[in-house]
């Protein structure tokens, strides 16, 4: 399962964020999930809680934001959300279009205790 990994890069970035002295406060981790990302959400969820676990940490929550997929068309430049992963212009039809979101994970926001 690679959300461990996934959680263990988060949990870096967290980190150089925050800076070493303030990780011990970090309450909440936000972070946007596209759903063509390759990370599964509820697997992410269930990482982050083996790992806060492992790390004796039990007030930190990850909180997940899922981001749907788009696509540009490379005719016509028609952004448009492709339906059951059809990646077809809805305006000129071409088949040569590009994914330009839904694929990232992006670490939102930090919360730190008062
Ligand atoms: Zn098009």
């Amino acid at each position: 399962m690679h959300e461990y990994s996934v959680v263990r890069s988060i949990l870096r970035q967290v980190e150089q964020a925050v800076g070493v002295e303030a990780r011990e406060s970090v309450r909440e981790i936000r972070v946007s999930v596209g759903e063509f990302s390759g990370v599964n959400p509820d697997l992410l969820l269930m990482a982050f809680d083996q790992v806060m676990a492992e790390q004796g940490i039990s007030k930190r929550r990850l909180v997940v934001h899922p981001t749907t997929l788009c696509a540009e068309c490379r005719e016509c430049g028609t952004e448009f959300a492709p339906v059951s992963f059809v990646f077809l212009c809805p305006l000129c039809g071409a088949r040569e279009t590009r994914i330009v979101c839904g694929e990232e994970l992006i670490l939102e926001s930090i919360t730190l205790q008062e």
